[in-house]
């Protein structure tokens, strides 16, 4: 990466997939080993309200992209954050250096949401989304296809190997002269 001219002194990666991919706990690994910042969008607009209520039937927040987009803006200009999401179509391209899908075999996957508590419609629509590549394709649709990748992440193994692959970037992303 060479920084697109942003100004930037630290790069913006942006961690996105199916939820129960390992987007958090991947995140709050590299955040400590880079040191970054580690943004959980979900758990942002909970604590500031970045919302307009409670979807019944998708049993999830309402986001407020907007409200989400105006709240990080500062943040992203200034660089060296990891945003976790489980989408990706609404932040601006300009943000991000890097944007990482993490993708999980679906009887793995189906258990990790099952452990979570996850059953019927919320279970099989997320389990769908990644039969679907849903978070792929939105990221491909959304940045330049040579900053997406996507990484692998059914075990422990996998999800060190991606830590440090993502490690070994920062450390030599440069920002743009
Ligand atoms: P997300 O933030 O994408 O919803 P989490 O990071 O919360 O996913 O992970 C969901 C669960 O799956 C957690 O219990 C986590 O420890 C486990 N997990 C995530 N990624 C892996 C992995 N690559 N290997 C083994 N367990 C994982
Ligand atoms: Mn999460």
């Amino acid at each position: 990466g060479d920084g697109g001219g942003s100004g930037r002194k630290k790069p913006n990666i942006l961690i996105t997939g199916t939820p129960g991919t390992g987007k958090t706990t991947t995140s709050s690994l590299l955040a400590d080993a880079a040191q970054l910042r580690h943004i959980n969008v979900g758990d942002l607009v909970k604590q500031k309200n970045l919302h307009d209520g409670w979807d019944e039937d998708l049993q999830c927040h309402v986001v407020d992209e907007d409200l989400v987009c105006d709240e990080l803006e500062d943040m992203m200009e200034e660089g060296g954050n990891i945003v976790d999401y489980h989408g990706c179509d609404f932040f601006p391209e300009r943000w991000f250096d890097c944007v990482v899908v993490l993708r999980t075999d679906n009887p793995i996957l189906y258990d990790r949401l099952s452990n979570r508590g996850y059953t019927g419609s919320k279970l099989s629509n997320n389990i769908e989304c990644e039969i679907f590549q849903v978070l792929l394709e939105e990221a491909k649709a959304s940045y330049p296809e040579n900053i997406v990748v996507a990484l692998q992440s059914d075990s422990i193994e996998d999800m060190s190997k991606n830590v440090e692959t993502l490690v070994d970037w920062v450390r030599r992303w440069s920002p743009a002269s």
